[in-house]
């Protein structure tokens, strides 16, 4: 088996990247290229109500500009398996894993509506997502054909009563319950897209990846992917969740934050100075100074990321 790493930047092309978007990119293509590994691009496009083709050719112009190139993935640079990883193209495959896991846990039909699962008296998690209390879990085959005839269901695949431990390489050592974090959870929607949780999955297999970098939003997800990839008798990647930049406020950025959003940045600084900023946030650098993305890599470890999350002073969020 090659050692060499593979990492990956996954991002979502539903408008034109922010502060926040880059600085992952910029994390997982440092780690990548500190270690001589592979750097892989996807388009993680499924929800096509927000994703736009012209958002998806924005960021790969916006990325190599800040000079984070790919070697895989990216528009004419196909992956290993010869093409480009756009997920709204890969539904088929994703019908498979599914298909390949009923096999190897309890996945079955759910037909609970949004109002019944947001149910203000049952269980929640702090972020306010409802923890499923396993309502549609044992429905006899008569129940499931009579429900079917007057609505589509969801699939969920049951979860045991098990706690997953990893190492994440930038919070250390983290512990989830899979029942009490989350309890059976969504593979595809009823509407017939695939859920993030399944389609990640699926795609970090099949493309080799064996290191994923990202925002520490996504921490709570690992421990449902991890019990994925063993279902699949394929090994997990590392995992290294990153800090957030926040908003002066304390609120997580999106791409409403007009001035963090690349347009106006890049009125402001230079690409340089952008990634210094950057790399001043993070811990790598004492005082942000302008620099390119590949004078950063010999600098590059996860011990000198910061773990907890990054408010924006108030000068650099207005400026
Ligand atoms: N597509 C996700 C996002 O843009 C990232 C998913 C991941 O890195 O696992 O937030």
């Amino acid at each position: 088996m090659s050692h060499v790493i593979r990492g990956r930047f996954a991002p979502t092309p539903s408008g034109r990247m922010h502060l926040g978007n880059l600085f992952s990119a910029l994390m997982a293509w440092l780690s990548v290229r500190a270690q001589d590994g592979v750097m892989l691009l996807r388009i993680e496009d499924l929800d096509r109500a927000r994703c736009r083709s012209e958002y998806t050719e924005q960021l790969i112009r916006d990325l190599l500009l800040f000079g984070l190139d790919f070697d895989e993935g990216g528009l004419s640079k196909p992956d290993r398996m010869g093409e480009t990883c756009i997920q709204s193209e890969r539904s088929a495959y994703y019908n498979e894993v599914i298909q390949t896991l009923s096999k190897k846990a309890h996945v079955y039909p759910c037909f609970c509506t949004r109002a019944q699962l947001h149910d203000v008296n049952a269980p929640h998690l702090s972020d306010h997502t409802p923890i499923y209390p396993g309502t549609c879990r044992h429905l006899s085959s008569e129940e499931i054909e009579l429900r079917q005839t007057a609505r589509t269901p969801s699939l969920r695949i049951e979860v045991p009563d098990k706690t997953i431990v990893f190492d994440d390489l930038c919070q250390g050592h983290t512990e989830e319950s899979l029942a009490s974090s989350c309890g059976d959870f969504v593979l595809r929607r009823a509407d017939g897209i695939v859920s993030y949780q399944l389609a990640v999955v699926s795609d970090d297999a099949r493309m080799g990846v064996s290191e994923v970098v990202r925002g520490r939003d996504l921490l709570s997800s690992a421990a449902r992917q991890i019990f994925l990839y063993e279902l699949l008798d394929e090994t997990p990647p590392r995992f290294a969740h990153i800090p957030l930049l926040l908003a002066p406020d304390g609120r997580r950025l999106s791409k409403r934050d007009q001035s963090l959003s690349l347009e106006s940045l890049l009125i402001r600084f230079s690409p340089e100075e952008i990634i210094g900023y950057l790399a001043a946030f993070s811990g790598l650098i004492q005082k942000p100074e302008p620099m390119k993305a590949t004078e950063l890599i010999p600098l590059f470890s996860f011990d000198r990321i910061k773990k907890d999350d990054i408010v924006l002073s108030p000068s650099f969020y207005h400026a």
